[in-house]
């Protein structure tokens, strides 16, 4: 979502006559795009405000926008006095307005909903992948999440709105749509004449687009998963055999306090639908280890579950108190060392089978989707069905290729394109 951000913001600014620099010396506005869904990232935000101060060029105007700006509020700018500007990720459409009068101070950080979508500009050039949000805010309260508090309640675009995006996207270059929402399965739209959309009606509506191969989406509430949109992936091709749907943990206590509304029966049982769908469908899921109260016991369930469900990818993190937050005040907070220490067993256990599963994959073909140059600057990068990267040496790569995979390890894939 913060990409999708980020390529808004920046096609907004060139729209108004700006271009991109890599240089901070160099820039006549610098933003920071934020994330506060863990301490971690709020922190980085006032320690890199501070370098960016130092470094800009005296004229140059900055703030920051998205999630960290709406937690903030006016309080960034009595941390930064000569910060020009605070939009939260729902008014960030607003920037223009310092640029017409770089004194004043300009802060937002209401929920607008969806009025971003109709003000900023369309973009001109798409990335293959195009990102489309599908709805803002998110209405689970989950007890550790900020997200409901940041971006609001839950609201869903509408199925024309949503659909004229893609086909934009698809005419100016993007041959994959990957279909963004908090609670992206949640998606519910009811249209003036009573008929209601869901994501199932998005993707099959988007299949038919002939530039568009592929179609996925992030990220998935497991009990939002309707029957509907499990049978999307036996009878649509477009659409990737790759989900990412959270567990969080592997406890049944934790959970609860956790207030996800699945146990791990429930989960199971939903994965197997999805198997029964498409037999080979991969899934990826996020963890919180540390959540508070939770005992040595309920973390092993945790590295049970990961071991069971054999993951091919995942984002695991420590659990981190946010404002706002139920699970904040909890009693029980786990010690930090004891977050960190779970945190390296249980990420042992998915890089492992991260290992095994792309070591699977060798001598194997996939269709693949070109991303970009690798660190080397000589080699290509594509990305697989399963959203692993695959290098390559090519003399002009092509947006999309059949590539045979040559050797793996648990970042990446080797490959040579045979078509
Ligand atoms: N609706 C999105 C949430 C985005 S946050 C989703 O379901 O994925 C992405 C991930 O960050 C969450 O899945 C969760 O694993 C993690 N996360 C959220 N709040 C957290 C917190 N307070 N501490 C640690 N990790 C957290």
């Amino acid at each position: 979502m913060n990409v999708y951000d980020g390529l808004r913001i920046a096609a907004m600014l060139e729209h108004n006559g700006f271009e991109q620099t890599n240089d901070v010396t160099d820039a006549d506005i610098i933003l920071l795009n934020t994330c506060a869904v863990r301490a971690k990232a709020t922190d980085k935000v006032y320690s890199a405000l501070g370098r960016i101060r130092r470094a800009k060029k005296p004229n140059a105007i900055y703030g920051i926008v998205g999630c960290v700006a709406r937690e903030s509020g006016a309080d960034a700018f009595r941390k930064i006095k000569d910060l020009n500007f605070v939009l939260g990720p729902q008014s960030y459409h607003k920037l223009p307005e310092i640029l017409n009068d770089p004194d004043t101070k300009l802060l937002d950080i209401n929920l607008g909903g969806l009025e971003k979508f109709d003000e900023l500009p369309p973009i001109t050039k798409s990335p293959y992948v195009a990102y489309i949000p599908v709805q803002e805010g998110c209405n689970h309260c989950c007890t550790y999440c900020i997200v409901p508090y940041t971006r609001g309640p839950e609201i869903s675009r509408s199925f024309n709105d949503i659909m004229a995006e893609t086909m934009h996207s698809a005419n100016v270059g993007a041959i994959e749509i990957c279909f963004l929402g908090q609670n992206v399965n949640g998606y519910r739209y009811t249209d003036k004449n009573g008929k209601t959309y869901c994501l199932a009606d998005i993707i099959r509506e988007t299949a038919k687009i002939d530039s568009v191969k592929r179609i996925r989406f992030t990220s998935s509430y497991p009990t939002e998963m309707t029957d509907d949109l499990i049978d999307m992936f036996k009878s649509e091709p477009k659409l990737l055999p790759f989900l990412n749907m959270p567990i969080q943990s592997g406890s049944n206590k934790i959970l609860e306090k956790m207030h996800r509304q699945y146990n791990i029966d429930e989960y199971m049982q939903i994965i197997d639908k999805f198997k029964t769908a498409r037999p080979d469908i991969q899934i990826s899921s996020d963890f919180i280890v540390g959540f508070p109260g939770e005992s040595n016991d309920d973390f092993e369930q945790t590295c049970d579950i990961a071991k069971r469900i054999g993951y091919i990818n995942s984002y695991s993190f420590k659990y981190s108190p946010r404002p706002h937050t139920a699970a904040a005040i909890m009693q029980q907070q786990i010690p930090e060392n004891v977050k960190s220490e779970r945190l390296i067993k249980l990420d042992s256990i998915l890089n492992e089978r991260q290992r095994e599963f792309n070591l699977s994959c060798v001598d194997k073909t996939f269709d693949c989707l070109y991303e970009g140059v690798d660190k080397t600057g000589t080699k290509y990068i594509y990305r697989t069905p399963y959203m692993q990267p695959c290098i390559v040496t090519t003399n002009t790569p092509t947006p999309l290729a059949k590539i045979c995979i040559t050797s793996a390890n648990k970042s990446c894939l080797h490959g040579k394109i045979i078509d």
